[in-house]
């Protein structure tokens, strides 16, 4: 990192952690303005024609992104091609054709300006559903109205500047994940984007190209300009304009060994993860996605700890078929083959809806209708989905889980269900495995409390910590401001987890832990010391974490878990996890 800083003082943005990494070089800002829109009124007798070219405009927006998509296929971010053939499916909507030919016909608007309308309305009732998985995607329907604007004014998507010469940091207000996926990081030194969260597709893209990238970084193109030299903190989701010396070289240490642990990471590859001691701990991936697979395989993940499921029905208006499952869920159970490949049954509802489902809004969503209560009140959509996931199981190694267990009667009604998805199959002379074993989540207090009874009924348990946090301490997760109110180390949540440990462990029941906590080193440790060890997190969190146990003995760890027994706030039990490990793990912690 070359230091070159200039007189005026630094100016420190703050926005979201996109992709890991820091760079500091100079600004190219993309220009991803809207095309103005021509408002126009058309005659009766001109319906027809406006139609014709908007049908001619779907045509060559869907065979532009194909061709990137198929350009991508073949780059390092290959396995995103998927989300463009999604944008594929929203250029063609028939939906969308439909209030666009009905303003045509009855307000007498000309085709962009129709277009312009259909797709405010349908982005602003997504983005206003208080829900940020919509959100997101009212952002990738105002990216595809913006598509089919360009066709229509037949120009070209050109924003892009050609990249040449040094590596440069691209600001823009938004990148569409096409423009993403185009990116090298020999070009591309880091990303900053105004909009955009952790799981927008720019930052999903970002991470499968490892390129740097801060997201979310409101007004950052009102404070730089082409050509500024500007430090991208990827680690931290910061950005800084004109770093002073001192920031330069600490930026510059955390690149050096953020890069080591990366060096790390990938000769480290197929080594099982062990305690210093040799104690070996599974280290497992959480997937939203099947392409998250590829990478989850590389970094060396025992399989699959939670599949997030509904990430296949969000979006959708109607359900996916069985069919279509059963092709997704054996294309990741075939690529982990012999390691297991826990898949959720769907948990929507709350900050994951689906329009397939048609659900009521709820004062509380929350606690609402979610996760298996949403199930079991649509029985035929669990059916199907249980169908499928038993006719993949024959590809691989399955498990299947529910979400949101409060109580022990909702495990046997699933169990009931399973086994007429079963008799179903029978009766179609579809092959499955006869035992494909059914686990809960413990993510509700009561299902934690109850963990003894329901160690009868359910054959594994994994604690998801994220509701469980949000659940005993009655902090909404979703809040930035109560962040740290609700957090996993509250002495109320460990002493859950200590029970669920007890009653899996009299019952021999296996346990893992799938929330967040699992990704944080310092309390995979403590979590090792407490007799969990069984980790799920998000694929890049898994290297650091492995690392991190690789340096403690079991005796340590559990050392450690006996340290903050008698703590009583969450702070105490941090200060005492950071004074027992810190000197160890310190390099681990924020790269
Ligand atoms: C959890 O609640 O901890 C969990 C893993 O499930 P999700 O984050 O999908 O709600
Ligand atoms: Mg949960």
């Amino acid at each position: 990192m070359v230091s070159s800083p200039s007189e005026a003082p630094s100016i420190v943005l703050h926005g979201l952690a996109g992709s890991a990494g820091l760079a500091y070089a100079s600004v190219h800002v993309v220009d991803t303005r809207r095309p103005a829109v021509v408002h126009r009124r058309v005659q009766p007798e001109q319906e027809d024609e406006e139609l014709d070219r908007y049908d001619l405009a779907v045509a060559s927006a869907a065979r532009g992104l194909l061709e990137v998509a198929e350009r991508v296929r073949s780059s390092p971010a290959r396995v995103e091609a998927s989300i463009l053939e999604a944008y594929v499916l929203m250029v063609k909507d028939e939906t969308l054709r439909q209030r666009v030919a009905a303003l045509v016909r009855d307000e007498r608007m000309g085709v962009e300006w129709a277009l312009e309308r259909a797709i405010d309305a349908m982005a602003s009732a997504l983005a206003g559903a208080g829900d940020s998985y919509l959100a997101e995607r009212s952002h990738d329907l105002r990216f595809v109205g913006e598509r089919l604007q360009r066709a229509l004014s037949g120009r070209p998507r050109g924003a892009m500047a050609s990249l040449t010469g040094e590596p440069v940091i691209i600001v823009a207000h938004d990148l569409s994940p096409a423009e993403t996926a185009g990116f090298t990081r020999e070009r591309v030194a880091a990303l900053v984007t105004e909009v955009g969260t952790r799981t927008s597709h720019t930052a999903i893209l970002a991470r499968a190209l490892h390129i740097p990238a801060v997201v979310g970084v409101a007004d950052v193109l009102a404070h730089v300009a082409e050509g500024d030299r500007i430090l991208v903190d990827g680690l931290r989701g910061r950005v800084v304009v004109r770093p002073d010396t001192e920031l330069l070289a600490d930026a510059g240490a955390r690149a050096e060994r953020h890069e080591a642990l990366e060096r790390g990471r990938r000769a480290g590859r197929g080594r099982s993860p062990t305690t210093r001691c040799g104690r070996s701990v599974a280290l497992r991936a959480n997937l939203e996605l099947p392409s998250e697979a590829r990478e989850a395989a590389e970094v060396g993940a025992q399989g699959v700890g939670l599949y997030r499921t509904e990430f296949l029905y969000v979006d959708r208006v109607e359900a996916p078929s069985e069919q279509e499952q059963y092709e997704t869920y054996r294309g990741v159970l075939e690529s982990f083959h012999p390691h297991p490949v826990t898949l959720r049954t769907f948990d929507l509802g709350s900050d994951k809806a689906s329009p397939a489902f048609g659900a009521a809004p709820e004062a509380n969503p929350a606690l609402g209708v979610r996760g298996v209560r949403l199930a079991l009140a649509r029985p035929e959509l669990l059916l199907a989905q249980l169908r499928a996931i038993l006719r993949a199981a024959v590809h691989g190694t399955a498990r299947i889980m529910i979400p949101m267990v409060a109580t022990l009667g909702e495990v046997a009604q699933v169990k009931a269900l399973v086994e007429l998805a079963a008799g179903e199959l029978r009766e179609r002379r579809e092959p499955f495995p006869e035992a494909v074993p059914l686990g809960v989540m413990i993510e509700v207090p009561s299902a934690a409390l109850l963990a003894d009874a329901l160690a009868r009924e359910a054959e594994f348990f994994s604690i998801g910590t994220n509701d469980l946090v949000q659940y005993t301490l009655g902090v909404d997760r979703a809040s930035a401001a109560l962040a740290r109110l609700g957090s996993y180390w509250d002495p109320a949540v460990l002493r859950l987890v200590r029970g669920v440990v007890a009653a899996a462990g009299a019952r021999r029941r296996p346990l893992a832990l799938c929330g967040a906590m699992a990704s944080d080193p310092l309390s995979a440790v403590l979590l090792v010391g407490m007799g969990v060890c069984d980790l799920s997190m998000e694929p890049s969190a898994l290297p650091h974490v492995a690392e991190a146990l690789s340096r403690v003995t079991l005796a340590e760890a559990e050392e450690v878990a006996r340290a903050i027994e008698g703590a009583t706030e969450s702070r105490e039990v941090e200060q005492i996890l950071r004074a027992r490990l810190e000197s160890r793990l310190g390099d681990l912690l924020e790269g």
